[in-house]
């Protein structure tokens, strides 16, 4: 029988000493029964990464790996630096002694039962596995039509974001190993794994409401994360201008002839016609070079990202390590 892979459980967590404590026996209940039924290796753990909370929070963490080391990890950033760089931090260190790694928030509003599912997906091949809600009944009505509008808007914007899928995901230390090379600073993970590639799979869970504690995302923030995730992956907006500037320009030629006739009835004043039309050519052009200055700061800033082109899967040139030349 093949060896258990090793899973870690990464839970970012910023002050949230009124959940941790539920969220930690659940989890430990979960690993538990995993580990008995040989699923995951006993050297499997839940990681929690304190992202300077200003609570209890990582006091309660070091407890935990105090009463129960068997379970429960964690490390501690210097200073808040936001879910998306927490989370990347706790899979960057998972990644060092994990096979699986799972990701998911400190408030239980992922469903736990559906690691199972997303594990048996794993065993089928899949190396990234996406939590998708299938539901957002329990979502406020603004949230899920701002949740949902966001995502659409993702889509035409051209980025590639699986539809309701946050920050639950199972994915393999291989396809981590890939995420590391990605060495962009304004992070907005779910739009990387899509663009890594690899087998994924996807499994549907019903979003729970939050048991206890605040919403860390209250709607600035969550305005801050939509443009953040639009911009770190779309030049589309750009490209709008440019467009824009075509339309004005193309316009310009319209209210050209419109002027020329009410000139010819003789209903204007004198200046007028050069001056409509001389407003409308000018600002069709000018937003139009606007376009095509963007488009190299497009250019740029897809160089200073300087992304991996590609990810080489399977290799057939290369020699098993013991291979006589
Ligand atoms: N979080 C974090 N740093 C932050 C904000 C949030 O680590 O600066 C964590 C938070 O503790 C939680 C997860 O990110 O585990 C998601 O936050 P939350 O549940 O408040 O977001 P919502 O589900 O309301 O969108
Ligand atoms: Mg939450």
């Amino acid at each position: 029988m093949s060896r258990a892979k090793t899973l870690y459980i990464v839970i970012p967590c910023y002050d949230e000493e009124e959940v941790i404590q539920k969220t930690a026996d659940c989890l430990r209940e979960k690993l538990t029964s995993l580990i008995k039924n040989d699923v995951i290796s006993r050297q499997s753990r839940i990681l929690f990464v304190n992202d300077g909370s200003k609570d209890r929070t990582w006091s309660l963490i070091k407890d935990l790996h105090q009463a129960y080391p068997q379970y429960f990890t964690g490390i501690s950033l210097s200073r808040n630096r936001g879910h998306q760089n927490a989370l990347l931090a706790g899979l960057m260190t998972a990644k060092q002694s994990a096979d699986i790694i799972i990701s998911m928030d400190a408030d239980l509003q992922d469903d736990i039962n559906v690691i199972d599912k997303m594990l048996k997906k794993y065993q089928a091949g899949a190396e990234i596995v996406y939590g998708v809600r299938s539901s957002r009944k329990k979502d406020t009505f603004f949230k899920r039509i701002t949740a949902e509008g966001f995502y659409k808007f993702m889509k035409l914007m051209g980025v590639d974001i699986v539809f309701n899928h946050a920050d639950y995901r199972l994915t393999s230390n291989k396809v981590l190993n890939e995420l590391e090379r990605y060495q962009e600073v304004n992070l907005f993970l779910r739009g990387i794994f899509p663009l890594i590639g690899y087998n994924s799979d996807i499994v549907y869970y019903e979003r729970q409401e939050r048991f206890a504690g605040k919403s860390k995302y209250p709607l600035t923030k969550m305005l801050g994360f939509a443009w953040d995730g639009i911009s770190s992956f779309s030049v589309k907006p750009l490209r709008v201008i440019a467009v824009l500037g075509c339309v004005i320009t193309a316009l310009s030629a319209v209210v050209l002839l419109y002027s020329l006739i009410v000139n010819m009835l003789g209903q204007t004043v004198q200046g007028w016609t050069f001056i409509v039309c001389s407003i409308w050519l000018m600002g069709g052009m000018q937003t139009f070079f606007l376009g095509i200055i963007g488009e190299y700061i497009g250019k740029i800033y897809s160089e200073t990202k300087a992304r991996p082109r590609y990810c080489i899967a399977e290799n057939l040139q290369v020699k098993p390590e013991n291979a006589k030349d």
